[in-house]
């Protein structure tokens, strides 16, 4: 099928800071939109970025019926376009599209629109540390009728926002034992819009309380950690790090699968298995828990510099020779085309 590309007369480009960005605010010149009606992806198209007209009645805005994705692309010092494994985010798309009954979207259209997207939209891309393009994928449902049932018409589009390094800020969580983001059985492993907003509530709670993040535990008995806020969590207790095996109820990570196919090559000690809540206390009762971190697209690496849980709170001491600064830094090397590739997982925008 071939690609309709309308190019925008009016590049916004010369308005936009690029040296004072709020991470997702500014979109680039152009978006990439693919219909699905009568059981078929029609024309893919790339046009203006503009607002959408919907229905009212679309169905994403009742039921939720929505999918993302995030991924970003990066600009070597030699003016290439480099992306960290897309193919992992284009299969993950259809992995949460299925769960959500929506038909999935084909693997040569992803990259036909993405690899011509960023083409047209390259000057958006800056050189140098820290600057990357961050490009949400999504899927919606656009059938304009509110019976509560699967939609017969989506929306694929291919959004893009010109990022610099994102730092969270400092960041204390709490061990959440009441609200879960995902149950068995539930939507948990999807990057299904839902899992957000569910997550919205307790995570203002918890910033009421003073902290800035909810780690989620499993639903059932609230003793095993899970997830941090939206990113995967890892654990350092004395020189072994620790992270939760993928589930139903957690999403399966890029970022954290690099992570530990990296510690894994570097001779990092890495268990992965289910880690009780019991055990990081314990282990911080007794100064062995050195390090606890995030891990997702936007961030790479998100220190959590303390947390609460019941009536203790504790806080992380200073490492030297941290292991989320060292991962942190062999990941984004890659990433960025400083460090050779030697996993195969960067991919050339062509
Ligand atoms: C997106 C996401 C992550 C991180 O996944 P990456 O592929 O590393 O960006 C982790 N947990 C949740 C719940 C997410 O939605």
């Amino acid at each position: 099928m071939t690609l309709h590309i309308e190019k925008t007369t009016t590049s916004k480009i010369s308005k936009v800071d690029f040296s004072n960005l709020s991470f997702g605010q500014e979109f680039t010149d152009h978006m990439f939109e693919c219909d699905y009606i009568d059981g078929t992806w029609q024309t893919p198209k790339i046009l203006p970025y503009a607002p959408l007209t919907l229905d009212p009645s679309a169905k994403v805005f009742h039921y939720g019926q929505a999918v993302f994705e995030g991924m970003k692309a990066y600009k070597s010092d030699d003016d290439e376009i480099w992306m960290f494994r897309p193919d992992q985010n284009q299969k993950r798309i259809n992995i949460s599209a299925e769960r959500l009954g929506m038909p999935a979207f084909p693997k040569e259209l992803f990259f036909d629109g993405l690899n011509n997207l960023l083409k047209l939209d390259n000057e958006w891309i800056k050189k140098g540390e820290g600057n990357s393009l961050y490009i949400r994928p999504f899927i919606i449902a656009t059938e304009s009728c509110v019976s509560a049932s699967i939609s017969d018409s989506y929306k694929f589009m291919i959004i893009c926002s010109p990022v610099q390094s994102y730092y969270a800020g400092e960041v204390r969580v709490i061990i959440e034992d009441k609200y879960s983001r995902s149950a068995n059985g539930g939507v948990g492993y999807a990057k299904a819009a839902g899992n957000y907003a569910g997550s919205f509530y307790p995570t203002k709670l918890a910033r009421e309380k003073g902290f800035q993040q909810v780690i989620w535990t499993d639903s059932c008995s609230h003793e095993y950690l899970e997830e941090a806020g939206v990113m995967n969590v890892f654990f350092r207790v004395n020189n072994t790090l620790l992270t939760a095996p993928t589930s139903e109820r957690i999403l399966d990570g890029i970022t954290r699968k690099s992570i530990v196919q990296l510690c894994e090559h570097e001779g990092i000690n890495i268990e992965v298995r289910p880690v009780k809540v019991s055990e990081i206390m314990e282990a911080a009762r007794k100064g062995e828990l050195l390090e606890m971190f995030g891990a997702g697209t936007a961030a790479v690496i998100s220190p959590i510099l303390g947390f609460s849980h019941h009536d203790e709170s504790f806080e992380l001491p200073k490492v030297a020779d941290s292991y989320a600064t060292y991962i942190k830094k062999r990941i984004t090397d890659i990433q960025q085309h400083k460090a050779e590739d030697i996993f195969g997982w960067t991919y050339k925008v062509n």
